[in-house]
């Protein structure tokens, strides 16, 4: 699957997992559930979901160690609250509140979709159906008029602002995504502009959802051309940007499947210490570049560009320490590609991710890493295209080398 492909039609948590498993089946992975007894393969190539919205891959090489790469599926969006829809002025409206902390401005006067998943009774029981809306809907802005301090970045209020004009005359949320009898749903309202390259060279691409489906895109297609000695993982997984507290959230989704596999391979206690300690996480999640209007927002050493490689974050928001970040370094170097260190201004405690979170579950060296982007969390986002082959390329060599030599070299 093309990444314009995968941009454009990973609309949701639910979507981008949809497709993450298309391409795993394409590429021979075979697919696993979760409380079943698993029997695996050295040299295997295996999948596990969980809620339809996170997804973990792996393949075993010979080494009992774990060199997990993460990354989340969840974007910041609008989430659709029940079925009612707000009537006034002859206008119908979507009643919705935040999910993650999005860039509100951006989400007014540009083509948004409905989307997420249905719920829908069954002969016997409950079933969950994709649906994307085949109509957009926009919220439409107050016109300069009626606000002459349009341009000065008003307060926006959820309840009435950033509400969804969804049409006029008679109406039905459910009837207007599926003809099933829906019993209930996670519907969000999503940006649908399309992927596009910008810039004069087309050195930018710019899309809704650069953060964070070029690192799941990025992290797939690098376990497929991984050739791993040790027990290679690719985790993507949702509620990301609300706290990864869920049960399809990294701890405790990643937790239950290390597990089974360790289980299914007979691992004593001792293999799975062992496992953890020699193991690596990188967690993949993009990074600020520098904006060219305000370069003051950002460190005065440490700017780091688009096309300019994979960054190395450091901040006590990230798991990166001198350890895993010379690791990091020195497997760039020895693929000799390019990469950068991220300091936030000291001012700023920027964003956080999933670093700290598997660090504290899993007790693994980590490092932080990402590309740079521009305008995170806005309905089009924009980064560097060559920086996405570079985040391959590294996870690639990242997933097919084994860190515990690595690490006993660096650390004697
Ligand atoms: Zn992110």
């Amino acid at each position: 699957m093309k990444l314009k492909e995968f941009l454009d039609s990973s609309y949701t948590a639910y979507h981008a997992t949809a497709n993450a498993c298309e391409i795993l089946r394409e590429e021979g992975f075979t697919q696993l559930i979760l409380g079943d007894s698993w029997h695996l393969e050295r040299g295997g190539s295996y999948f596990v979901t969980r809620n339809g919205s996170s997804v973990v891959a792996f393949c075993v090489g010979q080494n009992n160690v774990f060199n997990l790469a993460v990354s989340h599926t969840d974007s910041p969006s609008l989430k659709i609250k029940g079925n009612r829809l707000i009537e006034s002025d002859g206008l119908l409206r979507l009643n919705t509140e935040k999910y993650g902390g999005g860039l509100l401005y951006s989400y007014f006067d540009r083509p948004m979709k409905v989307a997420g998943r249905v719920l829908v009774q069954s002969s016997d029981g409950v079933e969950q159906q994709l649906v994307v809306s085949d109509y957009d809907i926009v919220i439409p802005s107050l016109a300069i008029h009626l606000n002459r301090q349009s341009n000065e970045t008003p307060p926006l209020n959820l309840q009435t602002d950033l509400i969804p004009l969804f049409g006029q005359g008679e109406a039905d949320l459910y009837a207007s995504l599926t003809d099933e009898h829906v019993l209930d749903a996670d519907l969000y309202v999503v940006p649908a502009t399309e992927a596009f390259e910008s810039g004069v060279h087309g050195e930018f691409l710019s899309s809704a959802r650069i953060d964070n489906l070029t690192s799941v895109y990025a992290s797939l297609y690098a376990l497929v051309d991984a050739e791993p000695q040790d027990i290679a993982l690719v985790a993507c997984l949702d509620n990301e940007e609300t706290g990864s507290g869920t049960r399809q959230g990294a701890p405790s989704f990643l937790r239950q499947v290390l597990d089974s596999i360790a289980g299914a391979l007979e691992f004593t206690r001792t293999d799975i210490a062992y496992a953890a300690e020699n193991g690596m996480v990188l967690s993949v999640d993009n990074g600020h570049a520098v904006h060219p209007a305000h370069p003051e927002k950002h460190d005065p050493l440490y700017k780091c560009r688009m096309n300019g490689g994979i960054v190395i974050k450091h901040h006590v928001n990230y798991a990166t320490d001198g350890l895993s970040a010379a690791i990091v370094k020195r497997l760039l170097d020895d693929l000799q590609l390019p990469y950068q260190d991220l300091y936030n201004n000291s001012e700023l405690s920027g964003g956080s991710t999933l670093g700290l979170v598997t660090a504290r579950e899993l007790g693994m060296k980590t490092c932080d890493i990402g590309i740079a982007q521009l305008a995170m969390h806005s309905a089009c986002e924009t980064c560097g295209v060559e920086d996405i082959d570079v985040m391959q390329r590294c996870l690639t060599a990242f997933l097919s080398a084994t860190i515990a030599g690595v690490n006993s070299i660096t650390v004697k």
